[in-house]
């Protein structure tokens, strides 16, 4: 049994990894286009801050622990075709062009950043590294902007795009000194929480001396002197025109999805390769994993969610499956987690708006309360923002704030695991969770939360429709 992998990073490598934990006999090849097979790209912006120095230590494992486990790691080699066919890849590497035969394929070439059209950012003559211009998704993008901090060692930066990466890279341009301008062309920052979660994100940005500039689009980014002019403009109409000598555009990423596309798979949503819950693309004997791949959202059905935590899980899977395995993806929630400076922002489920688009009538309600007994010294406060279905009282979702040692991301990941096991909000108060007065209170801030929507939407009462899980189409068949 001949299992190749193409794509060496969270999604690829988990196929990898899985596939010789259950068969020690069966042949891995893992084809990766560069030389940084297993890397934690969620890991750069804290190389660039200078918080993690040495950019080696972002591998979540060596290529000697890699191949310690029997995979057969080329590096620097290029999928250029799959003849879905003959079972066969070709692959272009150091040594030339060859066809590798599979028993089993697995695709995990993950995403690409967006280059929106914005003048001097794309056709012939583009801005680019060595113009102080960035994109941030690759080892090389990393080293990219390494490059330009240490040898122009700008004084100032325009980051393009105030999603978590762009805010990520906002407090690490900030902490290396440079005068950091964020641009956002949504009304608020981090726009996938709700606009008053995003203002408190905006309000720590500010305070750590970031010049944030929400409705603002950029429009073009042009040479000027030895530095880079920055136009956008603003929701009002206005135009801005900024001055800077780095720019990083950060808008989000597209599946790259063109080699399984191009051997004849589907697409589906977000233009990814389309998978069923077994990460089986419509290719036989081919899989897919990761953000190349369709994400399967246990409330929404089959959507595009890129994330490292689903990569691992898709990736586990489909080295599995590829061995003859029968698991599926359970799911995800589309859960994450954002620290900006000294304060958190969380997810997880859906917002009012994906909620109503998938059939649902949610109401979300906002509560305050302390991560831990506020007697206790050094206590802070934490936002949340609770969705849940005014109909059966279901748990859709759950948004946090607040301080970094605020547990905000384990808060959160308390509520993935209610609404992954399809609790109504009411019963998050049964739940039976910790508690000491220096880490915690008799009722978490969640609990809090919970039993705030509760109060409002139906008065305190429990509602009497309840539906299950399984009544809402969250086996994957599809969005409701
Ligand atoms: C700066 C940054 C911060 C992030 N932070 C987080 C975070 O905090 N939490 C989180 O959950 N997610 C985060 N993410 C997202 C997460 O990193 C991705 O979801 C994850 O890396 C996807 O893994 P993947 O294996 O699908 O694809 P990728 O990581 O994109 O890797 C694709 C792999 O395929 C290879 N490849 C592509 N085409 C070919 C080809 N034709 N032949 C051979 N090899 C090929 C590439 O070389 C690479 O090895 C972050 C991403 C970035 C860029």
């Amino acid at each position: 049994m001949h299992l190749v992998i193409v794509g060496g990073s969270d999604a690829g490598v988990s196929a990898a990894l899985r596939a010789r934990e259950l068969d020690p006999g069966v042949d891995v090849t893992v084809v990766v286009a560069d030389r940084y097979p297993n890397y934690s790209i969620c890991g750069i912006p804290y190389h660039v801050s200078g918080d993690v120095p040495d950019w080696r230590s972002l591998a979540h494992r060596s290529i000697a622990e890699l191949e310690s486990t029997g995979m057969v790691l080329r590096l620097e080699t290029v999928a250029q075709r799959i003849d879905a066919g003959a079972h066969e890849v070709l692959v272009a590497g150091p040594a030339g062009e060859e066809a590798l035969g599979y028993d089993a394929l697995v695709v995990g070439t993950g995403a690409l950043p967006l280059r929106p059209p914005i003048a001097g950012l794309a056709g012939p003559g583009a801005l680019g590294p060595a113009q102080g211009v960035h994109v941030l998704h690759s080892m090389g993008d990393t080293f990219a902007v390494m490059r330009t901090l240490e040898q122009r060692r700008p004084s100032s930066a325009v980051i393009v795009g105030a999603g978590y990466i762009g805010l990520e890279m906002a407090e690490a341009l900030a902490s290396r000194g440079l005068a950091v301008t964020q641009l956002e062309q949504r009304p608020e920052v981090l726009p996938t929480v709700d606009p008053a979660l995003g203002a408190l994100v905006h309000r720590e940005l500010v305070e750590h001396g970031v010049n944030v500039r929400p409705a603002t689009a950029t429009t073009a980014v042009t040479r000027a002197g030895d530095g880079l002019e920055v136009r956008a403009r603003q929701a009002t109409g206005d135009c801005v025109s900024l001055h800077t000598e780095m720019v990083l555009v950060v808008v989000g990423v597209r599946p790259d999805a063109r080699l399984a596309a191009e051997a004849g798979a589907d697409l589906g949503a977000g233009g990814a390769v389309a998978v069923d819950r077994a990460m089986r693309t419509t290719l036989p004997d081919v899989f897919a994993a990761g953000d190349c791949a369709v994400t399967h959202h246990r409330l929404l059905g089959p959507a595009y969610l890129p994330l490292g935590t689903t990569a691992h899980k898709q990736g586990r899977v489909a080295g599995e499956n590829a061995l003859g395995g029968d698991r599926q993806v359970a799911g995800s929630l589309g859960t994450q987690v954002v620290k900006v400076f000294d304060m958190v922002a969380a997810r997880t489920g859906l917002r009012d708006a994906e909620a109503q688009g998938a059939g649902f009538r949610p109401r979300t309600v906002a509560f305050d309360g302390d991560d831990h007994k506020a007697y206790f010294p050094g206590s802070n406060r934490v936002r949340v923002r609770t969705t849940g279905d005014a109909g059966s009282g279901r748990l859709l979702g759950m948004q946090l704030f607040g301080h970094r040692h605020a547990e905000v991301a384990k808060r959160v990941d308390i509520a993935a695991a209610a609404i992954h096991a399809g609790m109504r909000v009411e019963e998050v108060s049964d739940l039976d969770l910790s508690y000491t007065p220096p880490l915690g209170s008799p009722w978490d801030v969640v609990q809090g939360g919970a039993q705030a929507w509760v109060r409002e939407v139906s008065g305190g009462r429990e509602p009497t429709s309840v539906s299950h899980p399984d009544d809402r189409g969250m086996q994957g068949r599809g969005p409701l």
